[in-house]
């Protein structure tokens, strides 16, 4: 038998983490279908599990004098169905295409983060909210840029007593989010490629852009050289400036959902439309 925690407060769960280096258990929904495939293959699953779903304070979004607040164990339904200024509405994109509707019932902004998979729909939109993850221990709290918490395939700073409890968006007045996602259909699919936005434009020009695509690379990434381009271009013409070599850092790879160069051509056709979408 695994061992099971479910402690009632945020002190308990961190004394628990610390103590057992039990396994944070949020909505289930990476770690389930990774458990049954093991046993599948005839591996049990003996990692002690530590559930979340007692602990109070990790729930929701809050206006903070920063900016937002949003607790570890928010589902991509309350994020879907809060009501955010337009900076969100990519990161909120995003969650109306996280699986089905069940998948956005249980999973959480803070479990795709930690699974750290390329194809993570939440990443490159907190890179392009400019988000922070805010890890706590016994020892005390600190924050990291998302940027610099995933640090590879699969691969987090997280360290083996912290839990994540937030994360944390900076304010950024007047900037609107968006999210194009390319799958082999519309709905309940792995994402071949993705992209996410944030833009601000003044007088019809951008003043600025953070742009991140996803599953073309072990990790989502911002795309400085691109963001830099767009700096003052017209927002009608934003669409005109992607280029190919504004992908050179990308090492998309071939599998069974797309090929190489496919998956190339499409974040290049993504930009292009998640630019479009911002002039119309
Ligand atoms: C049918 C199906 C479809 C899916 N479709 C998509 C999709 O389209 N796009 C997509 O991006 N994902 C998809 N997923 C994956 C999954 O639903 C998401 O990644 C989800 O956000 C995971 O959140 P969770 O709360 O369920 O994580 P869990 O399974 O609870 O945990 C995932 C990982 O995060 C860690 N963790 C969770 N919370 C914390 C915390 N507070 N502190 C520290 N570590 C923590 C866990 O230890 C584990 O390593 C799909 C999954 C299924 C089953």
């Amino acid at each position: 038998m695994m061992p099971y925690h479910r402690p009632r407060s945020l002190a308990d769960a961190l004394a628990l983490r610390a103590a057992t280096g039990a396994l944070p258990l949020a909505g289930g929904t990476d770690i389930h279908p990774l458990r049954t495939a093991r046993a599948a293959w005839g591996e049990p699953w003996r990692t002690p599990i530590l559930d979340l779903s007692a602990v109070p304070g990790l729930d929701g979004i809050t206006e903070t004098a920063e900016g937002w607040r949003i607790g570890a164990r928010t589902t991509w339904t309350t994020i879907a169905e809060t009501s955010l200024p337009p900076l969100f509405d990519g990161l909120r994109a995003a969650a109306r295409e996280v699986g089905g509707r069940q998948v956005q019932n249980r999973g959480t902004i803070a479990g795709n983060l930690v699974t750290a998979s390329p194809a993570g729909d939440g990443i490159p939109n907190l890179l392009a909210l400019d988000a922070s993850v805010e890890l706590s221990a016994t020892t005390g709290t600190r924050r990291m840029p998302v940027a610099d918490f995933i640090t590879g395939y699969r691969a987090t700073a997280l360290a083996p007593g912290e839990i994540v409890t937030a994360l944390h968006i900076p304010r950024d007045d007047g900037a609107r989010g968006r999210f194009v996602k390319l799958g082999a259909r519309r709905y309940l699919v792995i994402s071949i490629a993705m992209a996410a936005a944030v833009l601000r434009s003044e007088d019809g020009r951008i003043a600025q852009a953070r742009i991140a695509i996803g599953a073309c690379s072990p990790v989502a990434q911002r795309l400085p050289e691109l963001e830099a381009a767009l700096r003052d271009v017209e927002l009608a013409r934003a669409a005109t400036v992607p280029r190919a070599a504004h992908l050179a850092t990308l090492a998309p790879i071939s599998d069974i959902r797309a090929s190489t160069e496919y998956r190339q051509n499409a974040a290049l056709a993504l930009l292009r439309d998640l630019l479009a979408g911002f002039a119309a």
